[in-house]
């Protein structure tokens, strides 16, 4: 079942001499439940593509469609509630609240919308991500690896159906990057979500059901590998 499509989607930023076409008419579809990883050389427009999925930033022309809504025709008000239940970000470099504690920060977007925590489902979280013990810790006292699974944690947290990682292990060693991604994998697979991974790492990108290669704002390849 398709939950994501794009229709020739354009992201284009500056003016004249100075204008990048960053995305170039995209159209994919993704099903609900498929692990797809993102590859292509730096500044090919991954992340671009990766924010206009999530409802992040705004599409020069063309659409969005999530769970047949056009995500772009809603108010920006709707769109932000419609982002916060629906999809999942997980960055490179974490994008934690410093002054946050890690369960703070993983309850944060169920917090920004007055929803009681599921406490079971919670403590689930921490116990599958291993940061049971690191709960009342800032990030500043965590490790690069553990603060990567508070921010899983916190993608997590809403139950989204889509999860959008940006080169999530760019900035771990490769244990630590083998263990975010098994922890992804195996959360989508429990919760039946659709992950999507922007990643320069050849391991990960084998372990996906399909990898979408970008060149120069285009889909250069779409291959489905299992
Ligand atoms: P990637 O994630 O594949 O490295 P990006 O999506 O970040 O690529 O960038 C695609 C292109 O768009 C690049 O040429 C980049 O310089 C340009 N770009 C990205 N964001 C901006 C911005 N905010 N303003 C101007 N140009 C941008
Ligand atoms: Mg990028």
């Amino acid at each position: 079942m398709e939950i994501l499509r794009t229709i020739d989607l354009c992201k284009s930023y500056g003016k004249n001499e100075t204008k990048v076409e960053a995305l170039k008419n995209v159209n994919i579809s993704i099903n609900q439940g498929e692990f797809v990883a993102v590859v292509g050389p730096s500044g090919s427009g991954k992340s671009t593509l990766l924010h206009l999925l999530g409802g992040v930033d705004s599409p020069t022309s063309g659409k969005v469609i999530i769970d047949d809504t056009d995500i772009y025709s809603l108010k920006e008000r709707e769109l932000s509630i419609f982002r916060r239940r629906k999809v999942g970000f997980v960055f490179q470099f974490y994008n934690l609240i410093p002054v946050l504690t890690a369960e703070e920060n993983l309850l944060m977007p169920l917090l920004l919308d007055n929803k009681k925590p599921d406490i079971k489902y919670i403590e689930e979280l921490l116990t599958i991500l291993n940061i049971k013990e690191r709960r009342h810790h800032l990030p500043s006292q965590l490790s690069g690896g553990q603060q990567q699974r508070v921010s899983i944690g916190r993608a997590l947290a809403y139950k989204p159906s889509i999860i959008l990682a940006d080169e999530p292990t760019g900035n771990l060693d490769s244990k630590n990057s083998k263990e975010i991604i098994e922890l992804l994998r195996y959360s989508v697979k429990k919760f039946n979500q659709t992950l999507i991974v922007i990643t320069h790492d050849l391991n990960i990108a084998k372990q996906a059901d399909r990898v979408i290669s970008i060149e120069d704002g285009i889909i250069a390849k779409d291959e489905v590998v299992r």
